[in-house]
């Protein structure tokens, strides 16, 4: 932050209920925005502007200003795109806001548990968005909602290839998003739902299972309810997941962004009692490329390694000798129902924890730290369904030494010794 000397600045004066949206350029070299709030008052994605305190938007950035009263902005340098908007749905995304306040407030009469909300629909219409609006919105008013995160793909809470929960206890910070203290990760181990849909089911009912538990025993966490943020797959198999998804965490909402389609069918499918809302997306939400999209993910566990902004993490790297591990893969590839052994269903070898041999093939693999208890044979018992503590990167296997080196946020020893690996891989190239 601070001084900008040099960069041009422009000033914009936006009328009630508009927006200014700007992208800042993608790419290493360029150059970062600074956005400066002079008058009036504004928000950033349902977080408020501090009035004269310049907010640094790093390359890649979309980002979208809105003003219920009015204000008057700067923005320092050269933005790819900038424009003011006056058709948003921020008033219907308020006001399901404010409906889901009234659900809080009779559930808090009532001794009721708070809503259950599902964010469906393609990709790029803003979900991720909405979820982050939602929640700032709701612990802007005393709550405490959790964000349940199924996006595997781009997650905003761990590295991709998890799904996490994560309770929310203030509101995103404008620059940097929520901030990502002890949230509950599992490990899915790729980036799309459809390559083990069973375990993305299981998972989704672990994550259903313990946040009831916090329910019961935490009257806040019930009362905010959560906010389940889900993959951009709506058809076929990713369809039926939602439908999963609904009936495990018992939703009371879904948020249907863009998709009459998926509306309709979740509408004909889910109990009635869910209310179905569907919602216009954001004309401001950009698509985002294949490369895009990779990119992020990538940034995503560089992030988890080297830290973000002011905050710069060291990594460590050391050897680990494969007989000190355990590692898995989670589901054996899947073979024709005819050839299964009497007994054993197709959702058996979806959740079967299969034994990695370390080899040349592992190296740049980002491996989950499982935090299932060390030990041989019960320590296989629960492993799909415990918790990750934490992820190391492979960077160079040697057959002979029968060792890997590994980047780790913490120094040796790992702090378990299983560990599940994801089909996503990390190039360091720092
Ligand atoms: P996916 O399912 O592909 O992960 P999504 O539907 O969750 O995507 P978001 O991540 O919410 O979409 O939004 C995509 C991008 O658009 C983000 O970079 C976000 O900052 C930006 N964006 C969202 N709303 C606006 C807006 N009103 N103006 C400008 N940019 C926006």
């Amino acid at each position: 932050g601070g001084k900008a000397p040099g960069k041009v600045s422009t000033r914009y004066d936006l009328e009630k209920e508009t927006e200014l949206r700007f992208e800042v350029e993608a790419g290493e070299a360029a150059e970062q925005l600074e956005l400066e709030l002079l008058t009036g008052m504004a928000e950033v994605f349902g977080s408020e502007l501090n009035r004269n305190k310049k907010y640094t938007f790093g390359p890649g950035s979309k980002i979208a200003v809105f003003t219920w009263q009015g204000c008057s902005v700067n923005l320092y340098g050269k933005p790819e795109v900038a424009y003011v908007s006056k058709d948003t749905p921020m008033l219907l995304y308020l006001n399901t806001h404010a409906a889901l306040e009234q659900m809080r407030k009779q559930a808090e009469r009532d001794n009721e548990r708070g809503p259950r909300v599902m964010v469906v629909g393609p990709t790029d219409v803003g979900k991720s968005t909405v979820c982050r609006l939602l929640l700032s919105y709701a612990v802007r008013v005393g709550r405490r909602p959790t964000l349940v995160e199924l996006d595997v793909g781009q997650s905003g809470v761990s590295v991709p290839g998890t799904v996490s929960a994560l309770c929310i206890e203030r509101p995103a910070d404008v620059e940097e998003g929520f901030s990502v203290q002890a949230p509950l990760v599992y490990h899915f181990g790729s980036t799309t739902p459809g390559t083990n849909i069973k375990l993305y089911n299981k998972l989704t009912s672990c994550l259903a299972e313990v946040f009831s538990q916090r329910c019961e025993v935490n009257r806040k966490a019930s009362v905010g309810g959560c906010i389940i943020n889900t993959c951009g797959w709506v058809k076929g198999s990713g369809y039926q997941a939602l439908v999963h998804c609904a009936s495990t965490f018992q939703v009371d909402v879904v948020l249907v962004l863009d998709h009459e389609r998926l509306y309709n069918e979740l509408k004909r499918d889910l109990p009635h009692f869910v209310r179905v809302v569907l919602l216009p997306k954001s004309g401001g939400v950009v698509e985002r490329s294949k490369e895009c999209r990779r990119e992020a993910r990538d940034e995503k566990i560089r992030e988890y390694f080297y830290g973000f902004r002011g905050v710069t993490f060291y990594p460590f790297s050391f050897e680990v000798r494969f007989s000190d591990v355990r590692i898995y893969k989670i589901g054996a590839p899947s073979i024709p129902d005819s050839c299964l052994p009497l007994g054993m269903s197709q959702d058996d070898t979806q959740l079967k924890l299969v034994p990695v041999t370390p080899g040349r093939d592992l190296t740049y693999h980002v491996l989950s730290v499982s935090s299932a208890e060390d030990g041989e044979e019960g320590a296989r018992k629960g492993i799909v369904e415990s918790p990750v503590c934490g992820f190391i990167v492979v960077t160079y296997v040697d057959t002979q030494a029968q060792v890997m080196k590994v980047l780790s946020p913490a120094p040796r020893p790992l702090p378990r010794h299983t560990l599940l690996i994801m089909d996503i891989r990390f190039m360091d190239m720092k």
